[in-house]
């Protein structure tokens, strides 16, 4: 099983796409993390239909996509290497039995075989743009849950960023322009460095334009609807000034 999916790494387009959270693969060694298939196919897994919207990105701006391979059960990439839920041992209140008292060793060989290629893929895709000149501009792409905690949550997609709004303003202004949907301007979840990781490194630390987007999960539950939403998406993002 290889960690990491990789799609058209050296197209032109000005996108890089990375989708942390995109499989709920557990490898077989794993034993499914004592969990049921039930549990795995619910949000805490993954981001159900991101992968789809990342497929479907890629090809409409032509851009490279790197799509994580295992559950964020297994290794949240989007986390950082100290942080206590990198390897979550509950998760919306799920226990994951898989992930008790792990040790040193399992917890190392977690972060080398999937964490850290996932990563170097971004990062060498980014890097051999930088070398050739071409610019990027870094977008991550997830989903959420249509309610948390009972409650529902109105935006229909969402926009997380920092203090460089240069992607933000622009693409929050694009997507909210026909009027027909809430768009989520940090909200749910904002774009925040000590938490979040993929960003942060691949983007943050390089000062490149970024995004992270939250698309609702009951608006992309199959191909056709992950397309639709790709593509308005995605006419955002082109008819940005960046
Ligand atoms: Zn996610």
């Amino acid at each position: 099983m290889t960690a990491t999916r990789i799609i058209r790494p050296r197209r032109s387009g000005r996108y890089v796409l990375f989708c942390d959270h995109a499989r709920n693969t557990v490898p077989a060694e794993l034993c499914g993390l004592g969990l049921p298939a039930s549990e795995l196919a619910r949000h805490i897994a993954w981001d159900i239909g991101a992968a789809g919207v990342t497929e479907a990105l890629s090809e409409i701006l032509d851009a490279p996509a790197v799509l994580c391979g295992v559950s964020r059960l297994v290794i949240d990439c989007n986390r950082h290497l100290d942080a206590s839920d990198l390897i979550p041992e509950v998760s919306d209140g799920t226990a994951i039995p898989g992930n008790l008292h792990l040790s040193e060793a399992a917890r190392a060989a977690r972060i080398e075989t999937w964490f850290h290629p996932y990563h170097d893929a971004v990062e060498s895709i980014l890097l051999e743009r930088a070398a050739a000149g071409a610019p990027s501009i870094a977008v991550s792409i997830h989903s959420m849950t249509a309610s948390l905690a009972g409650i529902p949550r109105p935006w229909k997609i969402a926009l997380s960023s920092h203090r460089d709004r240069r992607l933000a303003d622009p693409v929050l202004a694009a997507l909210r322009r026909p009027g027909d949907v809430l768009v989520g301007d940090n909200q749910p979840y904002d774009l925040n460095p000590e938490v979040d990781y993929s960003i942060p490194f691949h983007a943050l630390r390089r000062q490149l334009p970024h995004l992270q987007v939250e698309f609702r999960q009951d608006e992309i539950p199959d191909a056709s609807a992950q397309r639709r939403w790709a593509l308005r998406f995605a006419q955002a993002l082109l008819d940005c000034p960046v």
